[in-house]
């Protein structure tokens, strides 16, 4: 059966606009793609201003942070982004501003294991290293010449 002349004509007219319009779709995974602005993805933290009050693992849903003490007021945090469902509770709720929520989003791996991420704190600065003992003063006398 012929398609009718009329139809014909727009779908020539629609086949060669489109030769010269953008495409709707995009090239990722062959070009980076940027999520939205405000797409919450995994947190992320800056694990030096932590204090180790670990108010983000008590409001978390999932239970899926675990704060760890490494040394005086040094801490490290695991998040299981197996169990995370990038609420950003945990960005929410912390006093100190540490946590951020990150646009990343291709997060797959073959092991869940390799899905728990630690972020650790710096190592804690050296301790100053000893002052040389001050050189005794010389007896009251001494050095003085004797008759
Ligand atoms: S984003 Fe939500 S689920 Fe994920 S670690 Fe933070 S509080 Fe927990
Ligand atoms: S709420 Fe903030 S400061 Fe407290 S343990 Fe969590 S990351 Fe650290």
């Amino acid at each position: 059966m012929r398609a009718p002349r009329h139809h014909l004509g727009e779908m020539v007219s629609s086949v060669l606009g489109s030769l010269f319009r953008k495409p709707a779709t995009i090239r990722y995974p062959y070009a980076p793609f940027k999520m939205p602005d405000r797409f919450r993805g995994p947190p992320k933290w800056e694990s030096d201003k932590c204090i180790g009050c670990k108010l983000c693992s008590r409001d978390c849903p999932s239970q899926a942070i675990t704060i760890t003490k490494v040394g005086e007021k040094r801490f490290d945090q695991t998040v299981d982004l197996g169990k995370c469902v990038f609420c950003g509770q945990c960005a929410e709720t912390c006093p100190r501003k540490v946590i951020t929520m990150t646009p990343d989003f291709e997060l797959a791996q073959i092991d869940k294991q390799n899905l728990k991420i630690t972020y650790h704190a710096s190592p804690a600065p050296a301790a100053p290293a000893p002052q040389p003992a001050a050189a005794p003063e010389p007896a009251k006398g001494a050095g003085e010449p004797t008759v």
